[in-house]
């Protein structure tokens, strides 16, 4: 049924004959087993198909984290069409720019924002998906039987992730079914999954943490999930004592560090922490080994390449470092006269079956950051020391990781521009004990009576809450270099004791 059907054979051999095995334990107490998934994704499957959906068509998804939303995601790879999920988070004039550039046949939003979504959508069919896992998408599912997956070979598109860009416009990377298949299996191995694990998934599901690294590795090892909307610290809490894995960012880790109910009782079932999307602190990495006695695992990935580098399993996880290359991926790390020597910082790139298929319509950016020869610049900044351990020392451009969401400050930068009473401003991150970093703007008046207070109540009604300055600060001009440029790390230096605790 499955079988030609590249992604989705994978991500279901593990549970072929054991459909009633539990896969998801929900929020409300509820189970769903392997059998039903595979058979709720096959009810979305024909809904699509049945919506108008063709083999790889693009279906934009802005749901709530819920069991349905993953039956869509397979549902829409068992269609054959591309699943492009987006952040709830995103402002309609946000979804707009996605809609418009990547032209989706089917949009499946939250029932309370259905109008506003109807009316930037296009041609395309709207249906919609909540919290509560009902909806008209759901009810169409409801009335279909079974669906035969439709043939999708090894390049096909699954998957389109968009990421932002420096220069403002947001990049759709195309993630091919053997690209999703092989890096999760990989995964799978190295971290040692099987179907004794029980993963607490607490990530967001329209990210390629929580969707391709956490989802697909449980269901390729034939894994039970903890289930869980969002972060929730009571939740993993109690989740932990029956659990044996955990998938977070920082934020997760320094967040359960400030419980006093994490303890080494409390963690004695778990076998394996894992963090990555954004750098962990040594001393996060030390504080978690002396309470809980584990040895948290990093890994390193982005959007582009799904993951690159991990601490091994059984040997030395060097805090600071990302580890070594996954098997089948190669590293290097390059400045302008080629490879440099170990301990040298330069750009680091890396080949392998995990490295995406190139932006969406973007043939010119593809050719600037994929090499004919199969190395992606990953335009992150890293050293390999002479034992063969990565490390991420900084990122090329001046993208904002906060609490484990990427922020491009050009792209708020646009947006204070345009307000009344604003000359120039220059948005960055600096260090934050919650969130890793924190947005800060500093903003050049026109107006001598210009608010600055005011200018977060105005970006608010345009940016998703992560990306709005947690402060505004009003300067009399912006540090330049000789040649005009913005000295960001000038105003990283000054504010960067703005949080400090
Ligand atoms: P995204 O595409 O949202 O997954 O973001 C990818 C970026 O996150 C990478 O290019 C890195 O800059 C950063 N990143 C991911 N994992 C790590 C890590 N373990 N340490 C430092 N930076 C990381």
């Amino acid at each position: 049924m499955y079988d030609t059907n590249h992604l989705i054979s994978r991500l279901s051999a593990a549970s072929t004959g054991r459909g009633d095995a539990p896969f998801a334990h929900l929020p409300d107490g509820s189970v769903t087993s392997f059998g039903a998934l595979f058979a709720g994704a096959e009810r979305m499957a024909a809904a699509l198909v049945q919506s108008g959906v063709r083999p790889g068509d693009r279906v934009a998804v802005q749901v709530a984290k819920t069991i349905e939303a993953i039956e869509l995601y397979l549902g829409t790879v068992m269609a054959g069409a591309v699943f492009l999920p987006l952040n709830p988070a995103y402002t309609t004039p946000e979804v707009a720019y996605f809609l418009g550039d990547a032209t989706p046949s089917v949009v499946v939003c939250d029932p309370a924002r259905l109008d506003e979504i109807s009316g930037i959508a296009g041609p395309a069919t709207v249906m919609t998906l909540g919290a509560d896992g009902r909806g008209t998408l759901r009810d169409l599912a409801d009335q279909q039987d079974g669906f035969d997956a439709v043939a999708r070979g090894p390049d096909d598109l699954a998957a389109i992730l968009y990421t932002s860009g420096t220069t403002g416009r947001s990049k759709g990377a195309m993630l091919s079914h053997a690209n999703l298949a092989s890096n999760s299996e990989t995964l799978r191995d190295y971290w040692q999954f099987t179907a004794a694990d029980t993963l607490i998934h607490a990530l967001p599901i329209f990210h390629t943490h929580g969707l391709f690294v956490a989802t697909n590795v449980a269901l390729l090892a034939g894994a039970q999930v903890v289930f869980l909307p969002g972060f929730d610290l009571d939740a993993i809490l109690t989740a932990m004592p029956r659990a044996t894995a955990l998938m977070g960012v920082p934020t997760f880790y320094t967040r359960l560090l400030g419980d006093a109910r994490l303890t080494k009782e409390r963690a004695a079932n778990m076998r394996l922490f894992i963090s990555g999307s954004a750098p962990l602190l040594v001393d996060t990495h030390e504080e978690w080994q002396a309470r809980t006695g584990h040895r948290i695992l990093e890994r390193y990935g982005m959007t582009e390449t799904n993951m690159s580098t991990s601490n091994p399993y059984d040997g030395e996880r060097r805090a600071g470092t990302v580890g070594f290359p996954l098997p089948g991926v190669e590293a290097r790390v390059m400045d302008d006269d080629g490879v440099v020597a170990p301990g040298t910082i330069g750009v680091l790139h890396v080949r392998g079956s995990n490295v995406f298929q190139g932006y969406w319509q973007m043939p010119e950016k593809t050719a600037e950051e994929l090499l004919p020869d199969g190395w992606f610049i990953t335009g992150d900044l890293a050293r390999i020391d002479a034992d063969g351990y990565v490390s991420i020392v900084g990122r090329e451009k001046d993208l904002i990781i906060t609490g484990g969401f990427n922020v491009y400050p050009k792209e708020v930068e646009s947006l204070i521009d345009d307000l009344p009473g604003v000359l120039e401003s220059a948005v960055f991150g600096v260090p934050h004990p919650d969130f890793g970093e924190a947005v800060v703007a500093v903003v050049v008046a026109s107006d001598p009576t210009l608010d600055v207070d005011a200018i977060t109540g105005e970006l608010a009604q345009q940016l998703a809450r992560y990306k709005q300055p947690k402060q505004v600060i009003r300067i009399d001009a912006l540090p330049r270099n000789t040649m005009g440029k913005v000295q960001k790390k000038a105003l990283r230096e000054e504010y960067a004791g703005l949080f400090a605790t």
